[in-house]
Formats: structure tokens, C-alpha cells, sequence
């Protein structure tokens, strides 16, 4: 039976799947263990300027870079790299190449402000941060705003003029003389730190969430299980070909898209932002395999007048995740692709380095409002939210999460680690659901404060900073509601100071010149008060109540 077992007690649910074994190697070892097989075929292929790269071309780059970072940057193993790219063949070059390095990379969104760079910044005190020239000054004003000073590496494929004092990616990437000896003394244990994405958590301001080589390693044999493993191993002229839409900064698209494939030695064609047009065309043009995608893209993928047959022929897999799926987007999907494909939930999160449930391929009994089955590995339990006591099997709580892949905690943030990781190895993932035996996981409702807009995160308690920063403004706070499109957007509750007047316009645009797009405001009301506990709690369930 593929039914789940459930163990020891009336509450732990172990995943049906063998458990992995643990690679006995280095994380870069385990990426490129089947290299061989492919190691001629294009690893990397940017949708916009189509420069290529081999896997062979890939991996002599990041040596070549992680030697140039100790060699003429001076930098040592643990020292963290920060990268702010758009999705690129250089993105990855400069990810994994500081990991040779062992160095530890943060990750940050290129559409971010001077703000959000500051915050990342004043936490992982990057000492090289990467990025591209129209970004440069954003970088720079959000270092000296955190008081850093690290040096700074433009990616720039056009060979302009660079700012004076920055140095160029080319002269640093594709040094073809190198001397790689240097990478020999870099030692990674399995607990050291390799990613620093950020997240909110349940609660508060973005954190950096510390991912360790171990996470890696554990993501990719359980990725690796036959029952989740969309990806063919590559082998002659064959090969999977995935579009890497999904940002490379979040966790879904380094570690599930990118990882995930890699190792499998699939095609990877990277888009720098999303245009429906040039998703489209590449669907159908480039014989896109495997499609991993968040619910708007879903969406669009099943309703858009211009999507048909065509573009779904070669398409084996659509795997979708980051936030709730209605099953009939699923269903419009299906009745447009007309041809046999699968389409897979999945439910993840930062602090879990890639997907804990899945849809099993070829699973018996689907649903797709259910975000699929349990991976190896991995061991779920609900408890009930208010006292975090268990709940039997079936009934809703809590998910918790626990296996190899949760990550070590917070970087130099004990108090939220601790809030979030049991002593019995569980992260509280903030969300409500329950388990249903031979389907899987449901997520019925997010009792954490973050919102997601577009499968990206926003954090109430910053655009809450955000708006007490403005002078008319007293008191603040901000709850996700439902959109069509995006699944949820910010709306902000404001007790104006008694002697200003503002307009809800006005907030809106001061909000928007201090964070990145997709946080902006959609909705400002003008309140007398913001419900708050005792403790000075802002009760958001009110809010949401007084708004539905
Ligand atoms: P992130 O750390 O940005 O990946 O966000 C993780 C959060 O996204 C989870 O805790 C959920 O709230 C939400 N999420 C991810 N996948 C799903 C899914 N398949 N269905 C519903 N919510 C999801």
C-alpha cells in the first residue's frame, strides 16, 4: 500500500517513500556527479541575449571565479557573497562559484530599493556583492546606508564603460589562466551555511534563512525520488528543457528549479522577468519539458486566449507551488493542453529549502486542491496553534515539518529560531491544514502574518516600519487580501497624527518609492484605531474581519 504510515504515535506522519541515504561527498561533488554524461550539452541559455553555456563551460567558470575571489579579492572561505541578478547563465556562475569558494551566498530580489538592500546588507555583511550596472547605484546607496563596504562586481555583457571602482564580472568569471590549487584548502562541513534567501517567517521583518550543505544535499536525493523526479537524466542528445522563470533568488527557483535540474543535466533557459509574450513563444519553440510555475503563471496558463495545444506539446510535467492553487486552474490547464501531462502541486517553503509535499507522479487518487503526498524524508504533524499540543491524524492544525532539509535557523536571529524550530526538530510552518491519508496535504488557511503576492513575500511588520516613517502617520498595519491574479495583495490600516491630513493616494506613493513593486500598497483606509491585544499585538484577524 502507498498509503503514509503513521508511527510511533497517533501524530507523526512519516512519509511513504524509502528514506534517502545521505551523499557521502561534497555538495559540488553530489551537483556534478553525472556530469559526465552531459557534460558537452548546454547547461545554461539566456531566453533574451541567447548566450550559452556548456556544463563543461559552467563548471571551468566557477572555478574561475571562486579562484578570482580569493586570489584578487581577497576573500576567505565563510566570507558572504550577496547577489542582486535578474535570472542569467551568470547568476549561476556567480552562485555556485562562491560556494567553490566557500564563501556564503545571500540572495536578494533586483527589483528591491535602497531600503530592502540596506536591511539584507546590515544583516550578512556581504564583502563582495554582485550585481548588473543599472542596479549599481540602488547597491551602492543601500551599503553605505548599512554602513558596509564591500566591493562590487558588474555583470555586464555588453562591455560598456563600468562605475570606477567596480569590478568587472568577465575579468573575474572567465580567467582563463587560473590556477585553481587555492580551492583546495576550502573544507565545507555538512552543518556550514552555503544560502542566505530571505524570509519573514511567521512573524516580523525579512530574516535571512540559513541553508546548509546538508539542506542541499538532502533536497536533492529527495528530489531525486522516482516519484518526484520530473527530470530524464540527460544522456547522448537527450534532455529535458526547463524554463527558469521563477526567480533564481527565491528558494523555489535556486533550489527546485535550478538544483533540482542541474543535477539531472537538463537545458535551463533563463528569463530575466516574466513577459507572457516571450514565455510563450519559448513554450513553443524551444520544446520546453518540465514547467515549474507559481499560481498566476497557472492561471494564465489556463485562461489566456492566446495559450493552445501547441504550447504544451513536449510539456511532460507542470509543477506548481508557492501558494494555494484552485483546482479548477488546474482543470482550465488540462482542457487547453488537450495531450497527456501531469500537473503537480507542491508546498514548500524558505525555511524547508525546497518541497516537502508533492504530488506523486502517477499518484492514484488526485486532488488538486491537495498540495500532494509527503517526500522522504520528511515527517509532518499538526498541532493545534493556540496551545501547540498535537491533533490526531486527519484533523486541522498547524503543519509542522521535520527531515533533513529544514534549515539550521535564523542567521544571528536566536529568538525567532527559536520560535519557529521545536525541541523535538519540527518548523512551524505558519500554515493551517490537515492530512488526508493515500492524497495528501491540505493548506486551508495561513495563520502567519505573511502575505503573498505573485508567490512572493511580503512582510506585514515592513510595510507597517515603512508607513510609521511617514510623517502624518501615527500608527499602522497591513493584511493581505484576495486578488484575482496575484492571489493576495497589501492593504494598510492608518491612524493619522490629529493635526495632518493626507490623502490614502499620497501613502500609497510615498510606500511605493521605498520598497519593490510588487509590496505596494493596493488599498489604504483611514481608521480612528488598530485593534491590539494587551501586549500591543496588532490582532490582524480583526482586520480581516472588519474588511471581509
Ligand atoms: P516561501 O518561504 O516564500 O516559499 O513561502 C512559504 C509559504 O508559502 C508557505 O509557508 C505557505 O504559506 C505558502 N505556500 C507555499 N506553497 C504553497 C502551496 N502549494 N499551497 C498553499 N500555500 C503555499
Amino acid at each position: 500500500s502507498r498509503s503514509a504510515i503513521v508511527f510511533n504515535n497517533d501524530f507523526e506522519i512519516k512519509s511513504p517513500l524509502a528514506d534517502i541515504v545521505m551523499p557521502n561527498t561534497t555538495f559540488l561533488d553530489r551537483l556534478w556527479r553525472d556530469k559526465s554524461k552531459f557534460k558537452s550539452l548546454v547547461a545554461l541559455e539566456s531566453a533574451e541575449t541567447k548566450k550559452s553555456y556548456t556544463y563543461d563551460q559552467l563548471s571551468k567558470n566557477m572555478a574561475a571565479f571562486a579562484t578570482s575571489l580569493h586570489k584578487k579579492l581577497g576573500l576567505k572561505s565563510g566570507d558572504v557573497v550577496a547577489i542582486m541578478l535578474p535570472n542569467s547563465p551568470e547568476f549561476v556562475v556567480v552562485a555556485f562559484g562562491s560556494l567553490q569558494a566557500g564563501c556564503v551566498v545571500t540572495t536578494l530580489n533586483p527589483i528591491y530599493k535602497e531600503h530592502e538592500v540596506q536591511h539584507q546588507s546590515k544583516i550578512t555583511q556581504p564583502k563582495v556583492f554582485v550585481t548588473i550596472p543599472t542596479l549599481y547605484e540602488t547597491v551602492l546607496k543601500g551599503l553605505k546606508s548599512a554602513q558596509i563596504e564591500a566591493k562590487i562586481i558588474v555583470v555586464d555583457n555588453a562591455n560598456e564603460p563600468i562605475p570606477d571602482g567596480t569590478v568587472r564580472y568577465t575579468e573575474i568569471a572567465e580567467n582563463s589562466d587560473a590556477d585553481y590549487s587555492i580551492l583546495d584548502n576550502v573544507h565545507k562541513e555538512d552543518d556550514d551555511v552555503a544560502f542566505i534567501p530571505f524570509s519573514s517567517g511567521t512573524t516580523g521583518l525579512p530574516k535571512g534563512v540559513e541553508i546548509t550543505y546538508k539542506n542541499l544535499k538532502a533536497s536533492i536525493e529527495i528530489m531525486s525520488n522516482e516519484k518526484n523526479c520530473f527530470a530524464k537524466m540527460s544522456e547522448g542528445s537527450f534532455q529535458d528543457v526547463v524554463p527558469c522563470i521563477l526567480p533564481f533568488f527565491h528558494i523555489y527557483g535556486l533550489v527546485v528549479t535550478l538544483i533540482g535540474h542541474i543535477t539531472k543535466g537538463c537545458k535551463l533557459i533563463t528569463m530575466s522577468s516574466f513577459s507572457a509574450t516571450l514565455y510563450l513563444n519559448l513554450l513553443q519553440n524551444e520544446k520546453a519539458s518540465l514547467l515549474y510555475v507559481v499560481p498566476p503563471i497557472a492561471i494564465l496558463l489556463g485562461k489566456h486566449p492566446d495559450v493552445n495545444r501547441q504550447h504544451f506539446r513536449n510539456v511532460r510535467h507542470i509543477v506548481c507551488g508557492a501558494a494555494p492553487l484552485a483546482a479548477s486552474d488546474v482543470q482550465n490547464i488540462l482542457e487547453k493542453a488537450k495531450t497527456k501531462l501531469e500537473v503537480n502541486q507542491g508546498f514548500g517553503a524558505t525555511e524547508t529549502s525546497s518541497l516537502t509535499t508533492a504530488t506523486f507522479i502517477g499518484q492514484n487518487s488526485y486532488d488538486y486542491d491537495s498540495c500532494g503526498d509527503i517526500m522522504a524524508s520528511i515527517t509532518v504533524k499538526y498541532v493545534d496553534p493556540m496551545t501547540g499540543d498535537p491533533v490526531p491524524v486527519g484533523q486541522k492544525g498547524e503543519m509542522c515539518v521535520k527531515g533533513p532539509i529544514v534549515m539550521k535557523g535564523y542567521h544571528k536571529n536566536e529568538e525567532a529560531t527559536r520560535e519557529c524550530l521545536t525541541e523535538d526538530g519540527y518548523f512551524k510552518t505558519g500554515d493551517l491544514g490537515y492530512y488526508k491519508p493515500g492524497v495528501g496535504a491540505y493548506i486551508t488557511d495561513r495563520i502567519k502574518e505573511l502575505i503573498k503576492v505573485k508567490g512572493l513575500q511580503v512582510a506585514p511588520a515592513e510595510l507597517e516600519s515603512v508607513l510609521r516613517t511617514h510623517p502624518a502617520i501615527q500608527e499602522a498595519a497591513v493584511i493581505g487580501v484576495p486578488h484575482e491574479f496575484f492571489g493576495e495583495v497589501p492593504k494598510a490600516f492608518v491612524v493619522l497624527k490629529n493635526e495632518f491630513k493626507v490623502s490614502p493616494e499620497e501613502i500609497q506613493e510615498y510606500v511605493a518609492t521605498k520598497v519593490a513593486p510588487f509590496k505596494k500598497i493596493e488599498e489604504v483606509m483611514m481608521v480612528d484605531n488598530i485593534p491590539k491585544n494587551l501586549t500591543g499585538k496588532i490582532l490582524r484577524r480583526e482586520l480581516k474581519k472588519m474588511y471581509a
